[in-house]
């Protein structure tokens, strides 16, 4: 059970100024991101204009027609998952299939995050280290996004649920790293974490990397006060994706509390009907904008703030994350959260003069 966080509040609504000076709740909000994400983050592409695919126009984007034409296959208009699968069944070793993947590697490993702060900034800084971010993605922008906030302040977990072109690990030693790096304990360079699988043999549990990402997600599903789900139409190839995500929301009962929140272009029944079993006591929240979604409008301290209208039944005041600041005056912003996290960490002596 929760514990009852800002109970000896009268008024009808906790403000701003209480919820940045009081972080309270030590529960993870977890976001799970997919193409879709990306997409809303680099609606222009990246810093040379290179567009992020989503799976159906993944062929065109990515530029594998002239490696797919000496295959048999018929690959327009599919999805490329179904599509890297049956060229699978005929032939794991086959030159088209290491051309299709270098290619990816290629494009991918190429893209390059704009200069100011993006989407994924105002994502991770909105965030903390209890909190959880998963990507289905392979583009790197995100974990660019997270290693040059790194420094600035706590963020959030970050998760590559189908492996990312930027990471390596070694399974000796149990690192993991910028993909290209060694490992600081036996210097031998990360293995690159692997990208794609035949949707067949698209089990979690057997690659080294994945297997450990898929654990601390499971952990922070179990103890979420909130999912939020960005840009992710859980194809039907991932059907064992979504049903480890949900086995692991719902481990631990019934869930009347917590709330599910989906930031889709996609109409609303689709979105209700797609991900119903994710839903308890109609507590969800839809936009179609990542801007109008919770989590920029109570940046820090989105657990919290939910925690008001779904606890306490009062009113809750946003301040947004201002999308228009450059880094420096972005932090200079975000100062007054940080340090009221620094303090909860590190409590002054009560008697202190
Ligand atoms: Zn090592």
């Amino acid at each position: 059970m929760v514990r009852p966080y800002y109970s000896d509040d009268d008024s009808s609504m906790i403000t701003k100024k209480r919820l940045v000076s009081e972080p309270l709740l030590p529960k993870p909000h977890v976001v799970i991101l997919g193409a879709g994400a990306s997409k809303q983050a680099f609606p222009r592409g990246d810093a040379n204009g290179r567009k992020l695919p989503v799976m159906d126009d993944f062929v065109d984007i990515v530029g594998l027609q002239s490696i797919l034409d000496k295959s048999a296959i018929k690959f327009e208009n599919r999805n490329f998952e179904e599509l890297y699968s049956e060229l699978y069944e005929k032939n794991p070793k086959s030159q088209i299939l290491k051309d299709v993947e270098k290619k990816i590697i290629m494009y991918f490993d190429s893209l390059k995050i704009t200069d100011e702060p993006t989407l994924y900034d105002h994502l991770l800084l909105s965030l903390r280290s209890k909190d959880v971010v998963a990507t289905f993605n392979w583009d790197p922008l995100l974990f660019d996004a997270w290693v040059r906030n790194l420094n600035k302040a706590q963020l959030p977990v970050l998760l590559h649920l189908h492996g990312n072109v930027r990471i390596g690990y070694c399974k000796n030693h149990n690192f993991m790293g910028d993909n290209g790096r060694y490992c600081p304990e036996c210097y031998e360079t990360f293995t690159p974490s692997q990208l794609l699988y035949p949707i067949t043999k698209k089990n979690y549990k057997d690659d080294y990397f994945i297997k450990g990402e898929w654990e601390v997600l499971e952990n922070a599903l179990n103890n979420a006060f909130a999912i939020t789900i960005f840009g992710y139409g859980a194809p039907k190839t991932d059907i064992n994706a979504v049903e480890l995500m949900e086995k692991a929301w719902k481990a631990k009962g019934k869930r009347e509390l917590e709330t599910s929140e989906f930031i889709d272009v996609k109409e609303e029944e689709l979105i209700l009907q797609q991900w119903k079993h994710f839903i308890h006591s109609q507590h969800y929240l839809h936009f179609n904008d990542f801007y109008q979604s919770w989590i920029p409008n109570h940046p820090r301290r989105s657990c919290e703030a939910l925690y008001v209208p779904t606890i306490l039944g009062k009113f809750v005041e946003e301040f947004p994350i201002p999308r228009e600041l450059g880094f420096d005056e972005l932090f200079t912003w975000l100062s007054p959260l940080i340090e009221a996290e620094e303090k909860l960490i590190n409590p002054k002596p009560q008697n202190a003069t």
